[in-house]
């Protein structure tokens, strides 16, 4: 058997995973979170669009949840998790049971860490985000978070009415420009990265007001104070702009689980691990929440998909709790 055990793991302690952990925590299940401390939101100073935290920086949020998820018997740990795994017929415990210690049986699933454990459990939830691999444009990480955002309900509202600027990275980004003309009548769109422009499309760009600049982006410019001010472009000609949304390519952090070859979906950002309502992969034991199944969940919709999935854990649990019981009972009516 493997050394530790608990009941649940949770891969991944940002908004989603740690609202699973609660929901859990709250079911009376073991649970343990398994983070390395990377939110992908970690860039930016506050948070918006999130009722009743609206403002606050988004490492207070996740500070109020651990806080919470400790008073229900939630156990953190800060480090990463390798791989999960199947277990190997000696892996399977015996025992009576219990949220730290297996009964015969029960360890379904082998998570391996970054320090070399392995731990037991009858069930994972991964929720380990995105990283968002940014256009290599000097500038431009420097700005992610401050003065260049992807999310227009996240920092629209701060930067209505200044200099929007949208850098175009797909056709995709043409939806982000028709949402931010509704944050400003200043919008400038670099549209490089788009590809050719139909003529219809720049027509009804144009026809909103929009300025459009077909030559590539070759910097993003701060003040001393590392301010964003302006974007240049490779004829050297400087564009004074105050926000810049724009969005690389979306990469889930689900290497862990690569090896068990779960169902995927393709998605417009990419290829995701596919899930149900209830964030269950096509793996019975593993259930996959928050970006790394939908990276466009903002933190409202991450923590909803966490409650969900921590409910969805538990009942599997349950239900595989009542079979056991049914199976190993002697007397199994009384009338
Ligand atoms: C610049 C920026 C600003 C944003 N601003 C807002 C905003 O204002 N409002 C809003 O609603 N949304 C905002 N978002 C979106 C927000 O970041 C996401 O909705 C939210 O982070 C998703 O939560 P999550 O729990 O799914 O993933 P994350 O918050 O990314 O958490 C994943 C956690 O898993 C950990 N992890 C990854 N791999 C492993 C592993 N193998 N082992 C252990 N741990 C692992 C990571 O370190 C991280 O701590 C913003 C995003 C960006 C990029």
């Amino acid at each position: 058997m493997t050394a530790e055990w608990i009941e649940t793991i949770i891969v991944g302690g940002g908004a989603a995973g740690l609202s699973a952990a609660q929901s859990l925590g709250r079911a009376r299940r073991g649970v343990l979170v398994l983070d390395t401390g990377r939110p992908r939101n970690r860039f930016a100073d506050r948070m918006h669009n999130v009722l009743g935290h609206d403002g606050i920086a988004p490492g207070e949020l996740l500070e109020i949840g651990r806080r919470e998820a400790a008073g229900y018997g939630v156990r953190i740990e800060a480090v990463g998790v390798r791989a999960v795994r199947e277990p190997r017929p000696d892996e399977a415990a015996d025992g009576a049971g219990g949220p730290d210690r297996p009964g015969a049986g029960e360890t379904r699933l082998v998570v391996e860490l970054e320090d070399g454990r392995s731990i037991g459990t009858r069930a994972v939830i991964l929720a380990s985000g995105v990283t968002d691999v940014l256009p290599e444009i000097p500038g431009l990480a420097g700005q992610w978070g401050r003065g260049a955002a992807h999310c227009p309900y996240c920092h629209g509202w701060e930067v209505r009415g200044e200099r929007i600027a949208v850098l175009g990275t797909s056709p995709m980004s043409l939806h982000q420009v028709q949402l931010l003309r509704q944050w400003t009548d200043e919008l400038t769109v670099f549209t490089a990265g788009i590809g050719e422009l139909a003529d219809a499309t720049r027509a009804e760009l144009l026809a909103r007001n929009i300025r459009l600049v077909d030559r590539p982006v070759a910097e993003v410019v701060g003040d001393e104070d590392g301010v964003l001010r302006s974007v240049r472009t490779d004829d050297g000609r400087m564009h004074l702009i105050d926000a810049l949304f724009t969005f690389g390519a979306i990469r889930p952090n689900d290497d862990a689980i690569a090896a068990l070859g779960l169902a995927r979906t393709e998605a417009p950002f990419g290829s995701f691990l596919a899930v149900d309502p209830l964030g269950r992969t096509s793996h019975p034991r593993i259930w996959a929440v928050g970006n790394v199944v939908n990276p466009s969940a903002a933190v409202p919709l991450a923590v909803s998909s966490g409650s969900m999935a921590g409910g969805g854990v538990n009942l599997a649990l349950a239900e595989a709790d009542f079979a056991r019981a049914a199976e190993t009972a002697e007397t199994a009516v009384v009338r």
